[in-house]
């Protein structure tokens, strides 16, 4: 059976409160499926409610959304992948384009966040994509190489996901056609195979909906789907979910 990934990245919404309303939400409107795994990505201050409550559904996961490398010390406003962990998340993204394109994150930082997410036993969803004028230029698969051989590094056995999200995909409305993401999709999997990665699962994102998702997924390059906008409303997230690829 084809098992499909789903993750919802919050980013910067969603507080405590809000998310044990959302969580009791989407619990109401989606269940178990064996073909299927939902990940919660919440801010930071909602892990450890998301966290506590999707505990109870093996289906469900909550991660951090982004690590610092160093497991404490004083770095006002990070957290790391051991809090993190402590919280309850189990997975962590790395290298989101916000991080990178908002918060100037480079290419050796997400390899050291991506060791670090490890070492606290936090299973990596790396993010890679390239950006519109990179496109343009024709250097999607050569900046998508980069991104991954700066993150894994020598670490390629890791058991870890990619998420491929072109940049001018997130949060604009537009997304890549099933084709566009299938090819990325295929090199991504031929740089992991050449370096013998374990089984990697490899999500599409950027302005994935409702209404898209079906059509995107029906590309079997495709093993899931990473979603901020769409996931926001515990019940569109759930339709998402329950609807997509049946
Ligand atoms: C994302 O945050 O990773 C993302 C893909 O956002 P959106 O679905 O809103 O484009």
């Amino acid at each position: 059976m084809r098992a499909l990934l789903f993750a919802a990245n919050w980013k910067m919404h969603i507080g405590p409160q809000e998310a044990r309303t959302y969580l009791s939400t989407f619990l109401g409107q989606y269940s178990e499926r064996p073909d299927r795994q939902v990940w919660f990505f919440p801010p930071a201050v909602s892990l450890e409610a998301v966290a506590t409550i999707v505990a109870k559904r093996p289906d469900l996961l909550a991660g951090a959304q982004d690590i610092y490398w160093e497991p404490k010390g004083a770095y006002t406003g990070a957290i790391s992948g051991p809090l993190a962990a402590q919280a309850g998340a189990r997975a962590t993204l790395i290298g989101h384009s916000e991080r990178r394109h908002v918060f100037g994150e480079t290419y050796e930082q997400t390899g050291k966040k991506l060791a670090a997410a490890v070492r606290a036993g936090l299973h990596p969803v790396l993010c890679v994509g390239e950006t519109l004028a990179q496109r343009d230029a024709g250097e999607t698969l050569t900046v998508v190489t980069r991104q991954l051989e700066a993150a894994f590094g020598a670490r390629v056995e890791v058991q870890a996901t990619v998420a491929y999200e072109p940049v001018w995909a997130i949060g604009t409305g537009r997304n890549a056609t099933p084709q566009d993401a299938a090819l990325v999709h295929q090199a991504i999997r031929g740089w992991l195979n050449d370096r013998q990665a374990g089984e990697t699962r490899i999500l599409y994102g950027g302005s994935v909906n409702v209404k898209n998702a079906s059509q995107l997924l029906a590309e079997r390059e495709l093993d899931g789907v990473l979603v901020g906008g769409a996931s926001l409303d515990p019940k569109i997230w759930a339709e998402l979910v329950r609807t997509a690829a049946t």
